[in-house]
């Protein structure tokens, strides 16, 4: 199988990880946490972390036989649009990640496939796919500002939030009503 050369990694790059005091030995543990900005486009249509905005990182390395275990939470602000009322919607989000990434030329990394499992460089760890992969699996594809938004008027495009309950378009000529209710009479 043809094995895909990545961009070097920058190890100065907040969302990558320095994996070179974390010893080589199944077991060993080491905790992550610090705060990095988030790339751009980090989300799905309607909602997304702003570029630039803090991810929370609170991550376990642990070395396992072929590599190293990632897993725990990064968190960031959201922001988007209702799906249903276009109101603005600014919230956070947490999303769970766990990945395996394995050392440069172990059997995993020669025999598994690209998308199986992350990959090393060296004693770096690029989070950022996975990171992406994980809040577009977190993020509502049609998010709302609240599970029961009403959504909008149709005819006259104002949130059914800020309108009267007895709201409606249905303009009924006088003299049509007063027809109405003679066929009504007839019924
Ligand atoms: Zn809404
Ligand atoms: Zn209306």
């Amino acid at each position: 199988m043809p094995k895909h050369t990545p961009e070097p990694l920058d190890p100065r790059s907040p969302l990558v990880l320095d994996t070179r005091d974390l010893p080589r030995r199944p077991g060993a543990l080491r905790t992550v946490r610090r705060a990095a900005a988030a790339p751009a486009d980090l989300g799905v249509e309607l909602i997304g972390v702003p570029a630039g905005a803090d991810l929370d990182l609170d991550l376990r390395l642990e070395s396992v036989s072929e590599g190293v275990l990632v897993s725990g939470t990064i968190s960031g602000p959201i922001k988007g649009e209702c799906s249903r009322c276009l109101r603005e919607i600014d919230d956070v989000v947490a999303v769970p990640v766990q990945e395996l990434y394995a050392y440069e030329n172990s059997t995993t990394d020669m025999t598994a496939d690209e998308d199986e499992v992350g990959r090393m460089q060296g004693d770096l760890i690029d989070l950022e796919p996975v990171l992406r992969d994980a809040v577009v699996l977190t993020l509502p594809t049609n998010p709302l500002c609240r599970e029961d938004c009403p959504g909008l008027c149709p005819d006259c495009g104002v949130g059914w939030a800020e309108l009267p309950a007895d709201h409606s378009h249905q303009q009924v000529d006088p003299r049509w009503a007063a027809l109405s209710q003679l066929t009504r009479k007839e019924e």
